[in-house]
Parts: structure tokens; C-alpha cells; sequence
């Protein structure tokens, strides 16, 4: 117990696996926690303070599987083992120390954190795993704070920084989607709050770039690139951590890449969560953008189609570049094949390196970049033989990185015996014929073998019995076997010593025997120590071969743009162009999610969409269910996919780069962080007026629906207007206030649009088509119908909507309307909304205005009035 308490005190913020014969025990506190949170027994075992000492325990051989689901639940765990003393471990000679006295002493050999795995078990084959770190960068007095933040993946190594301002932490978490995040306890981290660690605190900025530097080997980290004081000591706070967490030894990590965030296209929080990007509402990753165009086929392919996917460019050359390379390879389906073939027989690099690195590697690892190295060489040559036009410039890059590395493989196929075993320990890792050392060995220890068996025939008619054996036994070594009854007779004889019998065998030992046996075990003992030194050597030349990692990289990139050539092979996928001009002209676009939920046949109707400059604000309406979030939630994923570099699911699309994109699709509440609807919907709103511009794509639905319908139809009016004249963006703007239609006689940028229903036998029928004009009708009655709402309570719903629409038609319209000035009462009335008022007076200004009838100085000076107004 004082071992569990020291390590426990240097360690409080983790659950403590403590290491006692094949079980990991977990006691007191941290055994209730575990107990309840693994659904496991809990016990108790011994008293302290008077008080019995909780307990549970899960087996090491099945500690995987619990250690995930503690760490996905959020817990940390330290994992504590017994440490076995210099002196007692096997030495060449075969020797071994004294026997230990007491309990054996434990350490801490690794913090299991949500950042920082490296098993397999625990983590997922095509996704990422970010540990986060951030620094705060003071803005002085008066000035704003600001953030340095770094990114590593240690299951990959990859080590990425950037800064951002605070207000912008959102849009990067969510871009990034960490497992962990080390950060100040007083900075918000929204939807990652659960992930987040203090860390230790952060160095001393001016020291930070020093001492990252020193990490990895340079004398300043100008060598890759600039990094700020923040960036550096966010980086070197990830690398701290990741230290401490493998109890010192420093995984594999790519030097630092900073990442000035220019060139991505904007996507704030709320826009990825309605998006669906890589993962659903829900959590899974089905119903995904995602999963909707993955066609990879290797992990490392996967993790890259993701980062594209969460990072699309803003650089129309960069995303040029990679369509140039699926469209070059979709023509070409024999290549295609052949790419995917090899591909799809590629291990995942990276996590091996991840491995070796950190000292949990195995002989299949080595195996791993054995086989990915040859692979890749398989690949460059079909890409070499294919003969189809100029090869484009990004897959030129990948091919030369292709090629290298080629002196690891020779040096690992020679190295690596054929048939490898699971684990080290087993031995037989090594070639025959790659040490003359280690076949030294081997050789002693086969022929003392040899010499055995052939001392099975000679005893045999030396002592006269012929069913007598010779076995290796666990405790007494080799040993010779006879029936017992001939046992008895043999004890007499001075040249075999008696070592056991049981009821069946009597077992004996020669001196020959004896000797023997302490040369194999000692060649046995010399060759595996010989075989751990071969391992070490080539472990570290693979971690030193600098072409490793592009090779890797090429590969990824390789598999990625298959993926696409697969897409778009089939024809209902098309190369979009992009360029710098405002176009937005998508034909008979699709979405892809809905469209693989709904299945094959051509049930999903493709919609066109033009935002041009002349009528850049689409204003759409349409009853619930006629799919309208569809559509709208299909030209933002279309807009992701092109700048992705993706294919895109349409006939043809035309895109000017998009910088910021605003999607605000589907009811988002966020009741559990205490805001009502309304009010996330309006700083979801004001998020949108205050960042979008002329470049940004805009596709919001039902603005201001959380609240009164006067109250709603103003806001939603002002912000249409906003959008259409200050902000100036690409608008869709779905709203079920049909009388916003009417607005386009004073916005001649907004075009009306509608879901096209049928009217049949006073049934709606829904057509998913988009079409010009607006709805006139909502038959929310009938959807409720459809929604399996009472039929007492839909009928008298209809009945209510007939009496409303009578008194409407009888001149009480319970909505100021364009074609009637607001009554006076209205203009009376307590202002609900200041500038939605002053917009009523200057629209009623605007409309009694006749401009036929004003010479150009009365239009000027009525320009100047409505100004003032304004
Ligand atoms: P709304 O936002 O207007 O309430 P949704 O976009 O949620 O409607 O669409 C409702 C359902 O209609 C979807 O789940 C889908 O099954 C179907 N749907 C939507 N758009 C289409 C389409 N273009 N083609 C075929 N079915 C569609």
C-alpha cells in the first residue's frame, strides 16, 4: 500500500492501474470510480485507517478493452508496473540474480490520456487523434488576448501549430476536433470542455522556442519555419505532456509545421455541426459527408480524405492541383484497378513508426515498412507505365517519393526471417544468414539439440529399455524418461542420478545431459539477446530514413485520389470549375447523404442552383418535408467537396472560392449549456452578420422562428436585407414567412424560389423540386396528418386555419403587409424592434415616392431624407 500511495500522490489526477500478478488493481477512490464506470465487481481487501479498502481488478490480458472504454468515457489512467531489478533479469550466460526480497518495486511506466495513445486497440484506423495545446498570448493592456495553439498526433506524428485570436478558437477546435485539449481553466472550449487537461503551465514564452528546438536537435526553430512565442510554447506544452504521458520516452514526432490559417475556408462551429462532415449529430460516422465519398482503402487514405475534408482550400491553384490528379486518372480504368489493388494491401506506416518509436514496437512493424516501401515501388510503376496525357504535377511530386527508401527495404528483407513470430519474446525475428553472430548461436544451440536426439537410441540400448525418451521438462530440463518399473531398477546405477517419479515414469539425469542442457539454454539465451541488438539497430535506421514519412505521405495522397478517380468514374460525379470570380452556378446537384440513404434507382431529384452576382440571394420557401434543408445543406457540401478538390455530385458546377461558408440548417439547441433556442439562434445570427463578406456563401433556414410571428418576420426581414445589401454574400435563405417573397420587388438581387408541391385530391404530394416563384400555401395541417398527429386534432386544426384564413380575407390581416401601408395604430404601437421600425418608415417613404415624376435634384435631395431617416 505505501508503493500505491507514493505513485498515487504523483499522480492524482489518473486512475491508477496497479500492476499485481496478471491483474491491474485500482483501489479506494479510484475503484468506486472504475467499479461503476466498467460495470465490474467491486471488493475489498484489508483495512486502512480503520476503514476496509475498496477494490476491483481487471485482467492485463483484457486491460485493452476496459482501458477504452475509461478513456472514451473521459477518464485518465496510469498504468503502473513491476519493475523487475537489474540483477535478476537473465544475463547472456543464463545466469540469473538473487531472488527479490519483498514487494516487487512498481513504476508509473504510462499515462493513458484521450491525446496520447499509441495502441491499436484503442484507436481508430482512419481517424486522427489530436492532442491540443493552448497558449495564451497577452494582447498588453487594453490589447485582446490571442492564442498559440499546437496539434500533435503521436499515433502519426504529426505536429502542426497556428495562432488565432479568441474568438476564432471555436472555428479552429472544431476544424481540428481534438481528444484532448490542454488549456487555462478560463477559457471557454464549448462542445471540448469534457476533453480538456490543465497541463503543466505554460513555459516561458521567450524560453519555449529554445527549448522546442532542442527537442529536436536545432539550434533554432527557424529551420521550420516561423513560429510565434505562443505557437512555440503551445507546442512545447503538447510535447511536455506527451513526454511525461510515456514516462520519458519521446515518440517519433515530425518536426513542427506551422500552419498560417490562410488558405482554408472559413467553417465556424455551428456550420460543421449542421454539416455533417465527419461525423453525424449523433456521433457516428454513418450519414457522414464522410462515409458518403470514402472509397479508400487504407487507413492512412482515410485520415488524409478526412483532413481534406475538414480543411477545404481557399487556393483555387492548390485545388486545381488536386483535381488534376483524379481527373487524369478516372479515364484510365485499368490503372485505377491496378492502383487499388496494391493500395489495398498496404499496412498503415505511420502508426507503425508511432510504435517503434515509443519502444512497443513489434517484428510486424518492421514487416509493416518492409511491405509499404515495396508496395509503393509497385505503385510508381503503374503510374509510370500508364500512358495517357501529361501526368499532373502533384502526382510527379508523389512519384519521386515513391522511389525512396529502397536501401531500408533491401537491408529489412534480408534481415527479417520469412514466417514472423507475434511478439519479440518468441524469438526466430531474424534471417538465417543475416549475422554471423547470431547464427553462431543458433548453430550451438541446434546441434546440442541434434546431440540429443541422437542420445535417445544410444540410452535406449545403453540401459535396455527401448520405450525410454528424453523430454524437456519445465523444472528439471532435459531429462531421460523410462516406465517406472524399469525405473526402480535403474536407480542403482551411479551414472544416472534419480530426479523424479510419479506413478507411470521414473525421470533421470546424465551428466552429458547436464551439459548439454546449460549450452543450449545459454546459446539459446545469447542468441536472443543478439536478436534484440539486430532488432534495436534496425528499429533505429527505420526511424532515421528521412524519405520514410513523404513515402508514407505519397501513398495517403495516392490512395485519396483513387478514391476520387472512383467517384468520378461512374459519371454522376463532376470536376468542378473554380476560379476567383463570384459564379455559383451548380446543375442538377445532389446530395450525397440523403441521396445513399434514399438508395439506387433515381428516387433522389437532383436540384440546380445559380447565386451570380445578379441574383445572388435565393429566397426559398416550401412547406416542412419538402425538402428544403436538403437542398440547402447540399450547396454548402457541394462547396466543401469542390474546395476539397473533391468530385462533386452534380452534372456541372462552376465555383468563385468561396472564403467564409455559413451554414445555419436544422434546430440546433443548446439547452444543456443554458441558452434558449431563440437565443443561439440569434448569436448564431449575429455570428453570421458579423463575419460574412462578399466572398462568403450563406445558407440559412427559418430565421427567427423561436419567437412571435411579428417579431420573427422583422428580424428575418432585416437580416434578409443585410445580407442582400451590406453583407453582400451568396445567400439561400429558406424561411417559412412566405410574405418575404414580396421583398423582391425592392431587392433586385433576391429571387424567389419554392419547393414545388402537387395539390392532389386536397393532398400534398412533394415534388423535392426547386423551382421559381414562392409557396403560397403551408399545409403544416397536412404534414401534421402525415406526422401521425390525432385525427381529432388535425381536423380541428384544419377547421381553425379555414376560419383565420376567412377573417384574413376579410381585410383583418393580422400582418403589415407591403400592398397596405401599416395601420395607424401600428406606427403607434410600442416599438418592438428599433431599426425594423425605422425600415418600416423608410420602406413607406420609398413607396410613396413616384421616381417618374422627380426631376434628378428632387431624387437627390429625397435620397438625402431617406438617409437621415435610415
Ligand atoms: P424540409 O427542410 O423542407 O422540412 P427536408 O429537407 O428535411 O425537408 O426533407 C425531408 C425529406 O424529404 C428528406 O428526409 C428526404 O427523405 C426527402 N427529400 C428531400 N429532398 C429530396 C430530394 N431532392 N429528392 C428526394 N427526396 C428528398
Amino acid at each position: 500500500m505505501a508503493q500505491w500511495f507514493t505513485l498515487k500522490a504523483e499522480n492524482p489526477e489518473f486512475l491508477l492501474f496497479f500492476r499485481m500478478g496478471d491483474f491491474y488493481e485500482l483501489f479506494f477512490d479510484d475503484a468506486v470510480t472504475a467499479a461503476s464506470a466498467l460495470d465490474i465487481a467491486l471488493t475489498a481487501r484489508g483495512t486502512h485507517a480503520g476503514e476496509p479498502i475498496s477494490m476491483c481488478g481487471v485482467p492485463v490480458a483484457a486491460a485493452a478493452a476496459y482501458l477504452s472504454r475509461l478513456i472514451r468515457r473521459g477518464f485518465r489512467v496510469a498504468v503502473a508496473e513491476q519493475i523487475a531489478t537489474a540483477p535478476s533479469q537473465k544475463t547472456c550466460k543464463g545466469k540469473t540474480g538473487p531472488a527479490q526480497k519483498g514487494p516487487l518495486p512498481r513504476a508509473v511506466v504510462r499515462l493513458v490520456t484521450p491525446g496520447t495513445l499509441t495502441e491499436d486497440e484503442l484507436l481508430e484506423p482512419g481517424r486522427s487523434n489530436l492532442l491540443t495545446a493552448l497558449a495564451r498570448k497577452s494582447g498588453g493592456r487594453g490589447g485582446a488576448d490571442s492564442w498559440g495553439v499546437a496539434w500533435i498526433d503521436i499515433s502519426t506524428g504529426q505536429f502542426e501549430t497556428a495562432s488565432c485570436a479568441t474568438g476564432e478558437l471555436g472555428h479552429l477546435l472544431a476544424r481540428l476536433d481534438p481528444a484532448e485539449v490542454l488549456a487555462p481553466p478560463d477559457i471557454d472550449l464549448g462542445e471540448y470542455e469534457l476533453r480538456r487537461h490543465p497541463g503543466a503551465p505554460p513555459p516561458a514564452a521567450h524560453a519555449a522556442q529554445a527549448r522546442l528546438a532542442e527537442t529536436f536537435g536545432v539550434a533554432s526553430l527557424d529551420a521550420f519555419g516561423t513560429f510565434t512565442d505562443a505557437e512555440a510554447a503551445a507546442g512545447l506544452m503538447a510535447v511536455d505532456y506527451i513526454r511525461r504521458s510515456q514516462a520519458g520516452t519521446m515518440p517519433r514526432l515530425c518536426h513542427p509545421q506551422p500552419q498560417a490559417d490562410q488558405g482554408i475556408l472559413g467553417l465556424d462551429p455551428a456550420t460543421r455541426a449542421s454539416l455533417d462532415l465527419l461525423r453525424a449529430r449523433d456521433g457516428g460516422v454513418e450519414h457522414t459527408l464522410f462515409s458518403a465519398v470514402n472509397q479508400t482503402v487504407t487507413a492512412a487514405g482515410a485520415r488524409l480524405l478526412s483532413a481534406w475534408i475538414a480543411s477545404p482550400l481557399t487556393n483555387p491553384e492548390r485545388i486545381t492541383a488536386r483535381q488534376a490528379c483524379w481527373d487524369w486518372l478516372r479515364h484510365d480504368t485499368a490503372t485505377l484497378d491496378a492502383l487499388r489493388q496494391i493500395l489495398r494491401g498496404v499496412p498503415d506506416v505511420d502508426r507503425a513508426l508511432a510504435r517503434l518509436s515509443v519502444g512497443r514496437g513489434q517484428p510486424r512493424d518492421l514487416a509493416t515498412l518492409r511491405d509499404a516501401i515495396s508496395a509503393a515501388q509497385r505503385v510508381a510503376a503503374v503510374i509510370e507505365a500508364a500512358q495517357h496525357g501529361k501526368r499532373p504535377s502533384l502526382l510527379e511530386q508523389a512519384l519521386s517519393a515513391l522511389l525512396g527508401a529502397t536501401e531500408l527495404e533491401r537491408e529489412l528483407d534480408r534481415a527479417l526471417a520469412d514466417e514472423l513470430p507475434a511478439r519479440m519474446e518468441d524469438g526466430g525475428v531474424i534471417a538465417s544468414g543475416y549475422d554471423g553472430e547470431l547464427d553462431a548461436q543458433r548453430g550451438l544451440r541446434d546441434n546440442s539439440r541434434r546431440m540429443i536426439a541422437t542420445l535417445q537410441n544410444t540410452y535406449a540400448q545403453r540401459f535396455g529399455v527401448a520405450s525410454l525418451k528424453i523430454r524437456h521438462h519445465a523444472q528439471l530440463g532435459y531429462v531421460m524418461e523410462v516406465p517406472s518399473a524399469t525405473g526402480a531398477k535403474l536407480r542403482t546405477r551411479d551414472d544416472l542420478s534419480f530426479r523424479q517419479g510419479t506413478a507411470s515414469a521414473a525421470r533421470f539425469s546424465t551428466d552429458e545431459l547436464i551439459d548439454l542442457d546449460a549450452r543450449i539454454s545459454a546459446a539459446s539465451d545469447c542468441a536472443a539477446v543478439r536478436e534484440r541488438q539486430i532488432f534495436g539497430t534496425l528499429v533505429t535506421k527505420a526511424l532515421q530514413e528521412k524519405e520514410l514519412p513523404p513515402l508514407a505521405q505519397a501513398l495517403a495522397l495516392l490512395d485519396v485520389v483513387q478514391s476520387a478517380a472512383m467517384l468520378a468514374t461512374g459519371g454522376t460525379w463532376c470536376r468542378s470549375r473554380i476560379d476567383d470570380s463570384l459564379a455559383f452556378e451548380l446543375t442538377a446537384c445532389r446530395h450525397p447523404v440523403v441521396e445513399a440513404a434514399l438508395g439506387t434507382g433515381g428516387r433522389f431529384t437532383a436540384n440546380s442552383c445559380s447565386l451570380a452576382p445578379g441574383h445572388r440571394v435565393m429566397l426559398l420557401t416550401g412547406p416542412n418535408m419538402a425538402g428544403k434543408s436538403t437542398f440547402l445543406r447540399q450547396n454548402a457540401l457541394a462547396v466543401i467537396l469542390a474546395q476539397a478538390g473533391l468530385p462533386v455530385p452534380a452534372k456541372s458546377a462552376h465555383i468563385g472560392i468561396v472564403d467564409r461558408l455559413f451554414s445555419r440548417v436544422g434546430a440546433s439547441d443548446d439547452l444543456a449549456r443554458g441558452r434558449s433556442t431563440f437565443m443561439v439562434e440569434m448569436t448564431e445570427t449575429a455570428g453570421i452578420l458579423n463575419q460574412a463578406g462578399p466572398r462568403s456563401l450563406v445558407v440559412v433556414d427559418e430565421i427567427g422562428r423561436g419567437t412571435s410571428t411579428l417579431d420573427g418576420l422583422s428580424i428575418a426581414w432585416a437580416v434578409l436585407e443585410a445580407m442582400h445589401s451590406t453583407l453582400r454574400c451568396r445567400t439561400i435563405f429558406a424561411t417559412h414567412f412566405h410574405e418575404l417573397a414580396q421583398l423582391s420587388d425592392m431587392l433586385p438581387r433576391l429571387s424567389p424560389h419554392t419547393m414545388a408541391v402537387r395539390d392532389w385530391k386536397g393532398q400534398v404530394v412533394f415534388l423535392h423540386e426547386v423551382v421559381p416563384g414562392s409557396a403560397r400555401r403551408s399545409w403544416g395541417v397536412h404534414v401534421a396528418k402525415l406526422a401521425g398527429v390525432p385525427l381529432p386534432v388535425v381536423n380541428r386544426a384544419g377547421r381553425l386555419l379555414k376560419e383565420l384564413e376567412q377573417e384574413h380575407s376579410a381585410g383583418q390581416r393580422p400582418l403589415p403587409l407591403f400592398e397596405d401601408h401599416p395601420p395607424a395604430a401600428e406606427q403607434t404601437r410600442e416599438p418592438v424592434d428599433v431599426s425594423t421600425n425605422v425600415t418600416f418608415d423608410v420602406f413607406e417613404r420609398v413607396l410613396r415616392t413616384d421616381p417618374d415624376s422627380l426631376s434628378p435634384r428632387e431624387a437627390l435631395a429625397r435620397l438625402y431624407e431617406l438617409k437621415n431617416a435610415a
